[in-house]
């Protein structure tokens, strides 16, 4: 934001230099002890990018995108999330927090809210209204965070006067790294195709939005063909064929497997349909790099030395690599349009703000694993484990243990909670967490110790589970430090919200998921992400120590010499920081 400046006479100046120059010797001067902090905070989080995409397509990027942030700044080849679920909430609740779910709250994309026994979103706000879209769409704000941000440390250190912003097409990656006290964060509306928010941050949408909306952003990709950047052979050898069995695209998504894909999801003109569909090509990205500039010239972010930030998360490459999987030609395709995004966007801010003014982050939510056929075929023991042959296991050994006269109806029938979605009434079973019904269980009397313990044991029976963990346990910290799986289980368990008991796949194993390709286990291909911070105070070069991205928020805390964020658990990365 720009503020009055007070100005000095320049002879007034001129003369102290003079002044001083006789009383101090040049070599004895103080150096000044105030350093300026940079003028604008950029975080660039990419949905689902794992850190091997900087690898294996690296070659072919060009000079001003991922290349750059490479060679200009701190890259950590060893950057693992330490919490699981990875999911998307979780993830962007992480970097500009520093904490993990367990301190965040964002202990998935959804959950049960035991309150209400509702599904709730971590971003989902009935008191809010949606500003942009359509009048009965659902809106969105950051009140179930529980932590606060670099953003909002900014905005307290300058009694406001930084502006935080935050922007992506989901909702909950707009909001949660821009934190509870930003002044806005936008996201895409796939029913009315334009650029959202809601009444949390404003009554009404700034009048610029409101412009960028009335040009139909998105409506100009209606039946844009999505081909290749490069020649087909560069895909071939990176990436394998282009239409490989384990690509399983369903008929009613109005799409192929294969090259091109025309953007129109079945519809004849823009409708809900082609906006889904815009979703799962590169091009959004593109409308949030307009967007980005729009707000970064209209809000006047990096014009003064009150720094502001700015939050941006592609999501198309989520979107991609869900349909696709991370060894598609689609992925490769979308990350080489990605490095281009990205390199209009800083050439953008160099040439507004000037990159030496500018602190840069880069990371992302999560990575994903092989498609689950895809890792059977290479031999790596990919598979799915249906929901009905895990609920099936451990209804039976409830059953067995609590009803073992048979009696119907069955009494233990409802020691699990169950909800409602669409219509039909199933077993809790989300982010891969069961939730016990407590007052079925304490109006039988049932020992929930010894429940607990029926259904861990019931769950380990089942082929391709590979660990399971109670409530219990983990509330007693009866985990051990030294295995990664089970501390990255009770780095992601927030007891309010989490289930009763947390089972992990095998892996390349999905519980429960008919999706082509998905994430959120604790395992590597999930959780390796890149770590890279660009910026004044920071020596260039690729780090090998292990990080994590909860240590971005400690970091640029640091450099911007302000109270890291309340539950940042994080590491400052010293190995790169100028003392
Ligand atoms: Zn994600």
């Amino acid at each position: 934001m720009r503020g009055m400046r007070q100005r000095t006479p320049l002879a007034f100046v001129l003369a102290v230099v003079v002044l001083l120059s006789a009383v101090v010797p040049a070599q004895r001067r103080p150096q000044p002890t105030v350093q300026k902090r940079p003028r604008l905070v950029l975080l660039i989080a990419v949905d689902q990018f794992r850190y091997d995409y900087l690898e294996r397509f690296g070659d072919l990027f060009g000079p001003n995108g991922f290349r750059r942030l490479l060679s200009g700044g701190a890259s950590w080849a060893q950057s693992n999330y330490d919490h699981m679920p990875t999911y998307t909430a979780p993830g962007h609740g992480t970097m500009m927090t520093g904490a993990y779910p367990a301190e965040s709250g964002i202990i998935g994309n959804e959950w049960l809210d035991r309150a209400s026994g509702k599904r709730v979103t971590s971003v989902s706000d009935e008191s809010v209204k949606l500003l942009g879209g359509l009048p009965n769409d659902p809106a969105s704000s950051p009140w179930r965070l529980m932590a606060s941000t670099v953003g909002d440390e900014l905005r307290l250190a300058t009694n406001d006067r930084a502006k935080v912003i935050g922007i992506s097409v989901k909702d909950r990656s707009a909001i949660l790294p821009a934190g509870r006290h930003a002044n806005a964060a936008y996201w895409f509306s796939w029913t009315s195709g334009t650029m959202v928010s809601s009444t949390y941050y404003f009554p009404q949408l700034p009048a610029w939005v409101t412009s960028f909306n009335a040009a139909k952003p998105a409506d100009k990709y209606f039946g844009t063909k999505w081909e290749r950047l490069l020649p087909e052979s560069e895909y071939t050898k990176r990436a394998g064929p282009d239409n490989p069995s384990w690509e399983n695209v369903p008929s009613t998504w109005n799409d192929t497997n294969s090259f091109p894909h025309t953007i129109t999801g079945g519809a004849k003109s823009p409708d809900r349909n082609f906006y889904t569909a815009l979703d799962y090509s590169p091009f959004t990205n593109e409308i949030l790099v307009s967007f980005a500039e729009q707000a970064i010239v209209n809000e006047q972010l990096g014009q003064d030395d009150d720094t502001d930030v700015l939050t941006l998360s592609f999501s198309a490459n989520d979107y991609v690599g869900h349909r696709f999987g991370p060894y598609s030609q689609e992925v490769m395709d979308v990350t080489l349009r990605t490095d281009r995004n990205i390199a209009t966007l800083l050439d953008f801010i160099d040439a507004r703000v000037g990159l030496a003014n500018t602190l840069i982050a880069l990371t992302a939510d999560h990575g994903v694993s092989p498609i689950p056929e895809h890792a059977a075929a290479l031999g790596l023991g990919g598979g799915r484990v249906p929901f009905g042959a895990v609920m099936g296991k451990i209804q039976a050994a409830i059953s067995a243990r609590y009803n073992p006269q048979g009696k119907t109806p069955d009494p233990s029938a409802d020691y699990l909670l169950r909800f409602s979605e669409a219509g039909t009434s199933r077993e809790w079973f989300i982010n891969n967490n069961i939730y016990f019904n407590y007052d079925a269980l304490r109006r039988d009397g049932v020992n929930i110790e010894e429940f607990s313990q029926v259904v861990v044991a019931a769950a380990l029976s089942v082929p391709g589970i590979a660990r399971c963990f109670s409530r219990l346990q983990l509330l007693r910290g009866a985990t051990s430090i030294t295995d990664p799986i089970e501390r990255r289980a009770l780095h992601g368990f927030y007891p309010a919200r989490s289930g009763d008991v947390v089972m992990v796949a095998e892996p390349y194993k999905y519980i429960a998921e008919t999706i082509t390709a998905t994430h959120g286990s604790p395992y590597s291909y999930d959780t390796h992400v890149p770590t890279i911070i660009m910026g004044a105070g920071v020596t260039p070069g690729r780090y090998l120590e292990p990080a994590s991205p909860t240590d971005i928020a400690p970091t640029l805390s640091a450099l911007l010499r302000i109270t890291a964020p309340s539950n940042s658990t994080g590491r400052v990365l010293i190995e790169a920081l100028r003392r």
